[in-house]
């Protein structure tokens, strides 16, 4: 069978490359038609000597995903797309248009198996990484389509879809150091966010990468107890042991770490959790950012109310803490991770 191209960096299409004898800088031509100008066949691409076309069009194929299904918010703003992979394996991607530009969330497993209370990704339990090639895919399908529709560009990204990406290790990190090539997006690492339910050990890695992206974490509990029940993979890799290796993380980065803290009612809401909160995080380098809960149907955890989320916000706030409330992009077209997913295997 062909090898898929898709996904090689510059030295290894030049590794695939060396049985044809061409001089290196065919794999940079190669490189940029499938990164940068969305052309996925060797027929298409004009400056390579017209007789070595049909050679490596028998020998390499250059895969790019299939779009099952799209939704667009009501507002324009974001838009939801469920791509498939050659083993029909499908994984959601979400383009925000935001003000500062283009964002674009991707997913690196296709489901999950973190088990986390409040997420729809898990529902299904994890079918699989994704491979270096597939979490590029699902940007680089994003950044065609904007610049056929004269949308511009991918300008940042997050990686907060489907999935834990610190249990795909090698895999993110090879997707990370394409997307910042000049070859593929010449993306900074510091328009890059990565996050994490906070697996310890390699947290403690990516901050000796030397890429500077930012980092957040899923923290949503104060304490042990509370957020064991969250989330299972706190037993594991404890509270404590996740905030040193953010706080390692913001020493060896000079990055600020954000905290995600998703508000569920009565659940982690209430003044002692506020308190406990505050005591955990004060005098760090971060951020806190809270998420009021999108409701999942597979969950029965709900939303607080507006003077809730104001006062737990003012709370932090007024006891020094730096705090956002993130804004809900999305809620129409099912855009909490995993809900257009699990649609899609009810279905089938
Ligand atoms: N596994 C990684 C990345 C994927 S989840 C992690 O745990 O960080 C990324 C974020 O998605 C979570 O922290 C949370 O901020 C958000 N999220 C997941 N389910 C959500 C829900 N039902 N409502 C609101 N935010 C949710």
């Amino acid at each position: 069978m062909a090898k898929d191209i898709f996904g090689c960096n510059l030295r290894e299409l030049q590794e695939l490359f060396a049985p044809y004898k061409l001089p290196r800088f065919r794999a940079r031509q190669v490189a940029e038609w499938m990164y940068q100008k969305g052309v996925h066949h060797f027929e298409e691409m004009t400056n390579l000597p017209k007789a070595l076309r049909p050679q490596l069009d028998a020998a390499f194929t250059i895969q790019q995903p299939v779009c099952r299904d799209r939704l667009d918010s009501i507002d324009g703003r974001t838009s939801k797309f469920l791509l498939a992979f050659a083993d029909g394996t499908a994984v959601e991607t979400v383009l925000m248009r935001q003000p500062y530009g283009n964002s674009v969330c991707v997913s690196t497993q296709a489901g999950c198996n973190m088990g986390c209370a409040f997420c729809a990704s898990t529902v299904h339990g994890m079918a699989r990484n994704l491979t270096t090639g597939e979490m590029l895919a699902q940007v680089i399908y994003i950044n065609d389509a904007l610049r056929e529709a004269g949308e511009g560009k991918v300008d940042t990204l997050v990686i907060m879809g489907s999935g834990e990406p610190l249990m795909n290790y090698e895999a993110v990190v090879a997707f990370l150091r394409l997307l910042h090539e000049p070859y593929v997006l010449g993306m900074g690492y510091r328009n890059i966010t990565l996050s994490t339910s906070g697996i310890v050990p390699s947290m403690l890695l990516l901050a000796e990468e030397g890429m500077p992206i930012s980092l957040s974490v899923s923290l949503h509990a104060p304490n042990q107890e509370l957020r064991s029940q969250i989330m299972p993979i706190n037993r594991k890799y404890p509270l404590a042991d996740v905030i040193a290796a953010a706080k390692n993380y913001a020493e060896k980065t000079g990055r600020r770490v954000t905290y995600e803290y998703i508000l569920i009612d009565r659940l982690n809401d209430g003044e002692a959790q506020a308190r406990e909160l505050v005591k955990l995080l004060r005098g760090q380098l971060c951020s806190v950012n809270l998420i009021p809960i999108n409701p999942v149907k597979e969950r029965n955890l709900l939303r607080p109310g507006r003077m809730r989320i104001d006062w737990f916000e003012g709370y932090l706030r007024q006891h020094g803490l730096t705090v956002t409330v993130r804004r809900e992009m999305g809620k129409d077209i099912q855009a909490a991770c995993g809900q257009l997913r699990n649609k899609h295997l009810q279905e089938q």
